[in-house]
């Protein structure tokens, strides 16, 4: 027995990584591997998937452990001893609960309510712990690792990573895959499911916590509105220009608002192809210039320090954090809705829902309603909308959109757009209700889509070498007849030459408002009829 204890083995550092890699391979893949072929299509897709998810999982792995061992074999052999640890338990409750790492799972653990979820240890839990965790971690500490130089396997780290990137290349076919699934794929990939969303979560936290930096006070011209002023501002999501019949397509995607009187300005270029850039642009002052870290007062948190009540509906995110009145997400809009004719709650119909009445019972002067929708995000166009909008036919049904006959991925795209329209519809019905109120809504979109033009999908690609398709977005407003006879505006008045479509919301809704301060800049104010006139 004691010799059996005093007894060790040779390895090299190589054989320790990979053989580290093999038993994450081995023993804790189950929910990852499980859900990638669960999300992957029949036939060869979901072999080369899995395939990649082997590849991957190795080379991060062995560079990892590499890179460690260069600095020290024991610091290489503590962290594997913490992943298996931690791996074992994990697998526990991702199997017992199905649950997933993601970010909003680690914020769960690390913060108030860990208490609760002791509530969820079962004795099976150590079986997990004995069986997966302390036996590899014996035969960890048992292996000898022969001492590598340093510099070697540094190299060997950087060596494995390079192929790694080369593989991921040479296989781009499969980043639809990963781009669609990334999210659930992470959080599922022992140990880096938690040790990223670790890492974001405390990074989102300092960010939060980060001091904005206030804007200057405001004053508002002219006294109290007579009845309500309320400014709906809708944060489109990849809707692009080029697919707008106002700007020139062949397919009408805009049934619904032929009638209503819409403001359509030229389209404009967004500031970054990504929703975060863009929403930072949107969000603040600066504009186009804001750096999407930026740390400004954004234009929710201005609205409600002066008073006004913020309304926030949101099936999207990257904005910058901010404060509102009420803060709420689709699925929550909808939660009390019964019966057969409410809205999906992941669609963005529910976040017209009964928004009129709500403003109808606010008691506040001034409203400003921000929507952040989900739109025509994709790659699955084809479930942004309800059946009845499917009116473009055959659609593109795969996330694997290259393997899509552009036309039918068109269809599914245009379908979306044809759903935007009727909400917009929608929304400027329930808006033209209200009375006794000084009503506008504006529609910008984050950043265009590309849909296989010159072999490229979605968005988000480096501004200096994105094309058109992922800069050029619509730019639209609609105004109450009160809101134009208070102002001495008309439709056609207040459309511009060029549009600027990230810089004209923030500093339009504070026209709409009458409000004025030092950063206030009335040329991207279209509400301006000064400014306008000239
Ligand atoms: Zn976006």
């Amino acid at each position: 027995m004691k010799k059996l204890w005093a007894w060790r083995f040779d390895v090299s550092v190589y054989v320790f990584a990979l053989a580290v890699a093999l038993l994450h391979l081995g023993v804790f893949q189950h929910p990852l591997v499980g859900y990638a072929l669960s999300v992957s299509d029949a036939g060869s897709n979901a072999l080369v998937n899995v395939i990649s998810l082997q590849v991957l999982q190795i080379a991060l792995m062995v560079s990892f452990l590499l890179l460690l061992a260069a600095v020290s074999v024991t610091l290489a052999k503590i962290v594997a001893t913490a992943f298996v640890i931690t791996n074992a338990i994990a697998l526990y409750f991702m199997r017992t609960y199905g649950i997933e790492l993601d970010i909003s799972m680690i914020s769960n653990i690390l913060g108030t309510n860990t208490r609760q979820s002791f509530d969820l240890w079962h004795w099976h839990i150590a079986v997990y712990f004995v069986v997966l965790g302390l036996l590899p971690v014996i035969a960890i500490w048992k292996a000898r690792i022969r001492r590598p130089r340093w510099f070697a396997s540094l190299a060997a780290s950087v060596g494995v990573f390079a192929a790694l990137l080369a593989f991921l290349f040479a296989t781009s076919f499969t980043w639809l895959w990963y781009d669609a699934h990334g999210t659930r794929l992470g959080a599922r990939i022992l140990p880096w499911s938690y040790v990223v969303n670790t890492g974001r979560y405390y990074n989102k936290k300092a960010k939060s916590n980060r001091e904005q930096e206030l804007l200057p006070d405001a004053t508002f011209t002219g006294a109290a509105p007579a009845g309500k002023d309320i400014v709906v501002l809708i944060l489109g999501e990849a809707t692009r220009a080029a697919n707008y019949d106002w700007y020139g397509y062949e397919r009408d995607t805009t049934p619904y608002t032929d009638d209503k009187d819409l403001a359509i300005f030229p389209y404009g270029d967004a500031c970054s192809t990504n929703t975060i850039g863009s929403m930072a642009c949107i969000n603040t002052h600066e504009g186009r210039e804001a750096g999407s870290r930026t740390g400004y007062e954004p234009l929710v948190s201005y609205m409600t320090r002066h008073g006004v009540e913020t309304i926030y509906r949101t099936n999207g995110a990257g904005e910058p954090p901010f404060n509102a009145t009420s803060l709420m997400r689709g699925s929550e809009v909808v939660a009390e809705c019964a019966g057969d004719d409410c809205p999906d709650p992941y669609l963005d119909g529910a976040l017209n829902y009964k928004l009129g009445e709500a403003l109808d019972a606010s008691e506040a002067d001034r409203i400003l309603v921000t929507f952040h929708h989900t739109g025509s995000h994709g790659p699955r166009y084809s479930e942004k909308y309800p059946e009845a909008f499917e009116v473009f036919t055959p659609v593109c049904r795969t996330v694997q959109v290259a393997e899509c006959d552009q036309q039918i991925l068109v269809n599914a795209y245009d379908n979306t757009l044809v759903y935007n329209d009727y909400l917009m519809a929608d929304l400027i019905d329930q808006l033209d209700r209200i009375d006794n109120a000084n009503v506008v809504l504006i529609y910008v979109s984050d950043h265009g889509q590309s849909l296989g033009e010159g072999g490229m999908y979605l968005h988000g690609v480096p501004p200096a070498i994105a094309p058109a398709e992922q800069f050029e977005v619509p730019f639209f407003i609609w105004m109450n007849d009160a809101f134009k006879q208070s102002r001495g505006l008309t439709t056609d008045a207040i459309v511009t030459d060029v549009t600027y479509p990230h810089d004209f919301p923030f500093h339009s809704v504070m026209g709409a408002f009458g409000m004025r301060s030092d950063i206030y800049k009335p040329e991207y104010d279209v509400f301006n009829s000064e400014v306008q006139a000239n």
